[in-house]
């Protein structure tokens, strides 16, 4: 299931249109009739975003985005409120109640699968957040404290330096962020010579048409670029390609000429979501990391894995999303260590451990078990996805041998791995790691370097 959307709506018309664009794309539509329901519906059901009607019947959708923004149950949520096309007013307030995105209305569709996509991404990451922080305080530390009084950098690239100088102006007084402008066929270089901002703003017909989309791809593949936000400027009749950029992984998109109230709300909201993915990639809490993390492969240790795969597990029944437990046990390790040494093995595992970090998702939780045995635990997950993840995994482990060892001998190593799926039925994490440990036995049984399913019939 791709995700469970709450559409608000007084007039059942309106819900149904509604529900019919989102069902095509599969998501899960539940609904509300007016704004007291709403609010019961989101605490009750956790959908993964929550979309209002301007006119709720009995509150206006702003009253309602504050209701569910206070309200810690569903804080969290996404929520899109749909404002009557080209009034910029209620585009600004909706922001300002707190809304993340809003909708032009009539609502078209192409724009409202992809931003409903985005919106899923983005909260893929807050999920982690708050889990890491829950696990945390399960293990007796403070609330990681995020920092976000420093401020950002946010680049400006325009189609040239005056459209950028323009937005500057717009936006003076309204972002408390360093502003710099970069011009076009500079920001690669700039990027190159270690200058990397927070968020860019992008013009989307930089390059004569609308090739500045090009440059999304260019700043995602760059490493001290590739977790930034990215908004991108369009002219009204380049719509279709703004929608593009944002499956082509922009984080916003904005109209040329929108009041620059709203682009630097929109800013503060994705500087917002930046600095927490920056938090949640670079464990805070030097205490907290040791007690968390295996010395040697740097990945979580057993300690943490067991809170965090409760915390997974619980989610998913609340969403209703699968998750898959992937058990990785190193084939004949013993004689990796007995033929080449001991520091030679450690060397291997270090290796192994980043070539797994390397192939799966930041939000992918990746263990070391036991000596040479990792646990991988992937919230939100198919299990055509976890199949694939995991023939991946074993790939990049047998793939090339080990060759960063001290004397430069190349190391074959392989690896078994046991897989099941949770969330289907309803079992405990205990019984999901047996299972998976049966799966891994049988993989070994096999003939090792292999994947094998886990079967929940005991
Ligand atoms: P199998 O394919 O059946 O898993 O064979 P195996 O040799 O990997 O299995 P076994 O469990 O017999 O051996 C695991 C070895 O891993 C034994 C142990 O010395 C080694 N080992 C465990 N932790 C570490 C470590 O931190 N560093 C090194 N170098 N070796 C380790
Ligand atoms: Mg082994
Ligand atoms: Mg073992």
């Amino acid at each position: 299931m791709a995700g469970r959307i709450l559409i608000v709506d007084n007039v059942p018309t309106n819900r149904i249109i509604l529900k019919v664009k989102l069902s095509s794309a599969f998501y899960e539509v539940i609904q509300a009739a007016s704004g007291k329901d709403a609010v019961l519906r989101a605490s009750e059901c956790q959908p993964d975003i929550i979309i209002l009607d301007t006119d709720l019947g009995d509150m206006s959708a702003h009253d309602a985005c504050a209701q569910l923004k206070a309200d810690p149950a569903t804080r969290h949520i996404p929520v899109l409120i749909a404002t009557p096309a080209g009034d910029t007013e209620a585009k600004i307030a909706a922001l300002k109640a707190g809304a993340d995105e809003f909708l032009a209305k009539p609502i078209d569709e192409l724009t409202l699968t992809a931003r409903v996509r985005a919106l899923m991404r983005a909260r893929a990451t807050t999920d982690e957040l708050r889990r890491r922080d829950e696990t945390a305080r399960s293990f007796g530390f403070a609330e990681a404290a995020f920092n976000f009084t420093t401020p950002g950098k946010i680049a400006l690239v325009g189609r040239s330096t005056e459209d950028a100088m323009i937005w500057r102006a717009g936006l003076r007084g309204l972002v408390s962020d360093d502003i710099e402008i970069i011009a076009a066929d500079r920001l690669l270089e700039t990027i190159a010579g270690g200058n990397a901002a927070d968020i860019y703003v992008v013009s989307s017909d930089i390059f004569g048409d609308t090739n500045g989309l090009r440059l999304i791809a260019d700043i995602r593949a760059r490493q001290n670029t590739r977790f930034a936000g990215i908004v991108v400027v369009h002219g009204l009749q380049d719509r279709k390609e703004a929608v593009m950029a944002l499956d082509l992984g922009a984080n916003d998109i904005v109209t040329r000429g929108a009041d620059p109230e709203e682009l630097a709300l929109r800013l503060r909201l994705q500087m917002r979501r930046k600095k927490e993915a920056d938090v949640l990639r670079t464990s805070v809490d030097e205490g907290l990391r040791l007690a968390m993390i295996d010395p040697l492969t740097g990945l979580y240790n057993r300690r943490y894995a067991l809170p965090h795969m409760t915390q997974i597990s619980q989610e998913s029944t609340r969403s209703g999303q699968n998750f898959a437990i992937m058990l990785i046990d190193l084939d004949r390790f013993k004689t990796i260590n007995d033929t080449f040494g001991h520091s030679i093995g450690d060397e291997v595992l270090i290796e192994v451990a980043k070539r797994m970090r390397n192939t799966l998702r930041g939000i992918d939780l990746i263990a070391r078990f036991g000596g040479e045995e990792f646990l991988v635990c992937m919230p939100m997950t198919t299990l055509v996805d976890a199949r694939s993840a995991a023939e991946r995994l074993r790939a990049a482990i047998c793939g090339t041998p080990v060759t960063q060892t001290a004397n430069g001998t190349p190391v074959s190593v392989s690896a078994s791995i046991g897989l099941t799926m949770g969330g289907e039925k309803a079992a405990s994490i205990e019984t999901l790691l047996e299972i998976s440990d049966r799966a891994l036995y049988d993989a070994k049984a096999e003939g090792r370097n292999q994947v094998t399913l886990g079967s929940h019939a005991a």
